[in-house]
């Protein structure tokens, strides 16, 4: 067994760590913190990550199921250097593919009488795990097949009755191994149960495929949830009835929802590819997932990939359950957004908003495709500072791109008001018509002319630019209502404040 010591100096590059995803159909963020954190640590250490898919559960082996997570851990950067679609020398590493070395492993210890088969049926088993669970007791196999010479079950199964193997789980002893976070575990060997390691259907159980793996792969550092602390006793029985040396343990804090309770749907959404969806960057994803459960120095929150890979450390990480906060990722998005070189940001508005366009009444919009780009350009500074997920960004600026329509509400919005909104649509259509060609329609220009208008009509600014905003964006918020006129135009501008006048005339 490795001691604490060897494990905390290993900076060498035999380090191999595995992340191990059943196959069910997205990355959940639990998973794909751990993913983070075994990548993290080989790169660190400059020693392998490795790929494995525990799908030996057939009936959801299918390859929908996959896809979405080899997607998700692409985008956020946790590339793979053994496992599907790359290779490496200990594959296959799908356990669909496997099932022939568990099925000998298995053999091996039915051959030294550290395995034996089971025949009793479900509904057996049923029962005495029911009448054990009246009692209040857990379960524990009571050894009845134990007794069964090799040479009869092999009789009985040739004669086709079902049987499982199961694990002899040495009476007398203890399982003793340290895990790095939660520190010394002793378990009484006598507590463990003759767990199955291969079913009647011939493919493994969890525990036995997972030590298996692990250790034909010759995994150095299992780094894990929480979740499966208490199954490491039942491996750490496998490596040591194959003789196996054991890895490192490594067991993740728990992740909380905001309530206290343990991450799930019921605390919105838990898997990566939503938040893709949702307009979060990759670079924010990582950087918050490496918070839930690892600090630096307690304060510092904002890292780039290469900082984490540099400043990473098992050490780092406590013991403490994490909480997912979505509100402090959506700050931590924002952050990218607002001080990612605008290269960055550009093309993922650009793709909103041709998807938006893509969808949008063709009679509404008012932009030539090869224009987009550009405005895109003159609009990303209005908004960058303010948006905190891409998505986001199309509710914001939707109105430089197709028409605007006014709701009941907007059009009666100044009826009883102390102000004329007609004579203010009026005199800034007059005042605007002034400004000479579309060079001189700038936003400084349109400031001046806008305030010398407010002298000349006595209004104040605020009260005057509520009813260009409204005729101008249909919302009563808008960006910066200067540069917003400046980047629609003359033309436009000129057409949204008749329509406006033309909407509520009359009301
Ligand atoms: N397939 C297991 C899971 O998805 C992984 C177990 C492990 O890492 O040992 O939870």
């Amino acid at each position: 067994m490795k001691s604490m010591q060897t494990l905390k100096n290993k900076k060498d590059s035999n380090v191999r760590v595995r992340f191990a995803p059943s196959p069910t159909g997205f990355l959940h963020i639990g998973g794909a913190r751990t993913a983070l954190f075994n990548w993290l640590y080989a790169k660190k250490t400059g020693g392998t990550f490795i790929l494995r898919i525990e799908d030996t559960d057939t009936a959801r082996h299918q390859e929908n199921t996959i896809e979405p997570i080899f997607d998700s851990l692409r985008w956020l950067g946790i590339n793979w250097d053994e496992g599907p679609g790359k290779g490496g020398d200990y594959g296959p590493y799908r356990q669909s593919e496997r099932t022939h070395i568990y099925q000998d492993y298995a053999q091996r210890l039915l051959d030294d009488r550290k395995a034996y088969y089971c025949f009793c049926s479900p509904e057996e088993l049923k029962e005495k795990r029911d009448a054990a669970a009246k009692k209040g007791l857990s379960f524990k196999y009571d050894r009845k097949c134990f007794g069964i010479p090799l040479e009869e079950s092999r009789e009985r199964i040739k004669n086709g009755e079902p049987s499982a193997i199961r694990i002899l789980a040495p009476d007398d002893g203890t399982i003793e191994f340290d895990d790095m976070i939660y520190g010394k575990i002793k378990v009484n060997t006598e507590n463990l149960d003759d767990y199955v390691i291969m079913r009647s259907n011939g493919l493994p159980t969890y525990n036995f495929s997972v030590a298996v793996d692990d250790a034909l792969m010759e995994i150095t550092d299992v780094i894990r949830g929480e979740d499966h602390l208490s199954n490491t006793p039942k491996q750490i029985l496998v490596y040591r009835a194959l003789g196996f040396s054991l890895p490192g343990f490594i067991h993740l804090p728990m992740i909380l929802g905001k309530d206290g309770s343990k991450l799930s749907k019921r605390h919105g959404a838990v898997s990566v590819g939503f938040y893709r969806e949702e307009g979060f960057l990759e670079e924010a994803m990582v950087n918050y997932l490496a918070l839930l459960g690892w600090s630096y120095d307690e304060k510092t929150t904002i890292f780039s990939v290469p900082e984490l890979i540099e400043k990473f450390s098992l050490e780092g990480i406590g013991k403490k359950p994490a909480r997912f906060d979505y509100d402090k990722l959506l700050w931590m998005n924002g952050y990218y957004i607002r001080t990612l070189p605008a290269e960055r940001i550009k093309p993922l508005i650009e793709k909103r908003v041709r998807d938006f366009l893509e969808n949008a009444d063709r009679s509404r919009i008012i932009i030539k495709t090869d224009e987009i780009s550009e405005r895109i350009d003159r609009i990303m500074p209005l908004i960058s500072m303010r948006i905190k997920t891409i998505s986001e960004s199309i509710s914001r600026i939707y109105p430089f791109f197709i028409s605007v329509e006014y709701n009941e509400q907007l059009k009666e919005y100044f009826k009883n008001k102390e102000i004329s909104a007609q004579n203010v649509l009026e005199k800034t259509i007059d005042s605007i018509k002034e400004i000479g060609n579309e060079e001189d329609f700038n936003s400084s220009v349109l400031e001046e002319k806008i305030h010398k208008l407010c002298e000349d009509l006595d209004i104040g600014i605020r009260k005057l630019t509520e009813v260009l905003r409204i005729a101008l964006w249909a919302d009563k918020v808008s960006p910066p209502l200067f540069e917003t006129m400046a980047i629609l135009g003359k033309d436009e501008t000129l057409k949204r404040l008749a329509k406006y006048l033309k909407a509520i005339d009359g009301k």
